[in-house]
């Protein structure tokens, strides 16, 4: 079996009409993963032995001729944030390093019902916070396309895993770019669904009004296919939506984009940007039109403003959701200390790394009475009316189109000592976040130099069905999906 080039799809539907087993998979899948995850340094966890133990009962109960879920016996790896009952779950954190959820999330008590396998934690930007997956308290991942490179962050191990073809798909969380930009970086599709689709319970909080779990994959068909799978409405997450949703995307995804109205925003296409991702893009554009889209620019002055406002709310809402791990309630014990203060003290000053206590005093600062006025306050005002401008263009079109990160894949260490330069990647994908949409980074094109560049694909609220149409027939006519990097 050629584990590397099968798409979820194809396990899926290779172990429904019985051309092989689950556990066939999942051996194959764990015989790749001991020569290249070496190589990538991708995962926190691996689970073998239960990922094998499941996929034999999947086997049975198919060979019994039982009833099974539409993700039977096929294997996925999750975000070290999301919860996994029994499974340690560290969000690379020195502080959660020992931390068992004794439950599901949410997400994850979909895929079991839908008989998928989890078979491990992937590493990332320590409760991610970063942009290329360097913040782990426990290793650093390579980019499966050049290893001295970053594969982006924070959901780096999501996107490496899947790059590197040693998960057929993944689970990442985006806050402000991070299944979008590691997707771009490592030549996977990456989805943020719309703030609400997706139940939150169950993934440890950054920015809570920002964050949203989304799919990771090799190409948009399985991307929609898990979609489908972790959607839904949560009473145990005030969020979550109770509109009536699309159910079936894959239904309505081959439907193509003649006659689609495509919006190009002027303000991502400003200086910074590579030009080589600047081409590829372009390049998409005309495809698209060839493709029978409309195309037109736009303006969306305020998006300018996003990163400011993102830095501002998201640090905020970190200082808040972190004050839980205190040693107390949850999170590392120091082994010295002579009163509680001293215990708070020293479990945050020895288990939380640098980004993290940045982001901490970030937000405690702007929540302060002092300066919440003139910062959280006008945050949240600059967050409206992005939201409102996003609202105003998709009553013309149906979807817009930008590049996923300014830049191409960058060293290992090139960006580490300078943190503004490293917000700076997530230029193009926050406002997304901010407005509460969805949006998807589509692989369009390599470099010269031979790394993967992403065009994003930007959708109203619940228009993930556009998205994955728009995505779909690009996909379908560049044709350079599939490939794989030589590991
Ligand atoms: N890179 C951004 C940050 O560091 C986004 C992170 C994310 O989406 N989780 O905050």
């Amino acid at each position: 079996m050629n584990i590397e080039t099968l798409t979820l799809e194809a396990i899926r539907d290779g172990i429904r009409e019985r051309n092989f087993t689950s556990e066939e998979v999942v051996t194959a899948l764990f015989d790749r993963i001991k020569l290249i995850e070496p190589k990538v340094n991708a995962y926190i966890t691996l689970c073998e032995e239960e990922a094998l133990a499941q996929s034999k009962l999947i086997d049975k109960k198919i060979e019994n001729g039982e009833k099974v879920g539409i993700l039977a016996g096929v294997p996925i790896a999750i975000k070290d944030n999301i919860c996994t009952d029994g499974i340690k779950t560290t969000c690379a954190s020195k502080m959660l390093e020992d931390f068992i959820p004794p439950y599901d999330a949410f997400v994850i008590k979909k895929l079991k019902e839908a008989d998928a396998i989890i078979i491990g934690k992937t590493n990332m930007d320590e409760f991610a916070m970063g942009s290329s997956t360097e913040n782990s308290a426990f290793k650093k991942t390579k980019n499966p396309w050049d290893l001295e490179r970053v594969p982006g962050g924070s959901s780096g191990g999501s996107a490496s895993v899947v790059g590197a073809c040693i998960a057929p798909a993944s689970l990442g969380s985006d806050t402000g770019g991070s299944i979008r930009q590691p997707a771009a970086f490592c030549g996977v599709v990456g989805l943020k669904p719309t703030y609400g689709l997706v139940s939150r319970f169950g993934l440890i909080a950054f920015g809570s009004s920002l964050d949203q779990i989304g799919p990771l994959s090799k190409n948009v068909r399985d991307n929609a296919l898990i979609l489908e799978v972790i959607q839904g409405h949560d009473p145990l997450d005030n969020t979550s939506t109770k509109n009536e949703i699309q159910k079936e995307y894959l239904k309505t995804i081959d439907s193509g984009v003649k006659g689609m109205k495509i919006g190009i925003p002027r303000q991502f296409f400003k200086d910074g940007l590579d030009s080589e991702i600047s081409e590829a893009v372009l390049n998409a554009i005309e495809k698209y039109k060839e493709l029978g889209a409309e195309v037109e620019e736009i303006d969306l002055p305020i998006t300018e403003e996003g990163l400011s406002a993102y830095y501002i709310i998201s640090s905020a809402e970190a200082s808040s959701n972190l004050a839980r791990f205190d040693g107390i309630r949850y999170g590392f014990r120091p082994q010295n200390f002579e009163s509680v203060d001293e215990l708070i003290e020293q479990s945050r000053s020895q288990a939380f790394g640098a980004e993290v206590k940045r982001r901490i005093m970030l937000g405690t600062y702007a929540l302060s009475s002092g300066y919440y006025d003139a910062y959280y306050n006008r945050a949240q005002k600059l967050k409206k009316k992005i939201s409102i401008q996003f609202k105003e263009a998709f009553e013309k079109y149906d979807v817009l189109l930008s590049p996923v990160s300014p830049v191409l894949p960058f060293k290992c260490g090139e960006k580490t000592n300078n943190p503004l330069e490293m917000y700076l990647a997530d230029i193009y994908t926050i406002n997304v976040n901010l407005a509460g949409i969805p949006a998807l980074s589509l692989p369009c094109a390599f470099s010269k130099s031979g790394l993967p560049i992403g065009l994003q694909i930007i959708g109203s609220h619940f228009g993930e069905d556009k998205i994955f149409k728009a995505a779909y027939a690009l996909e379908k006519s560049l044709g350079i999906t599939g490939k794989t990097p030589v590991l």
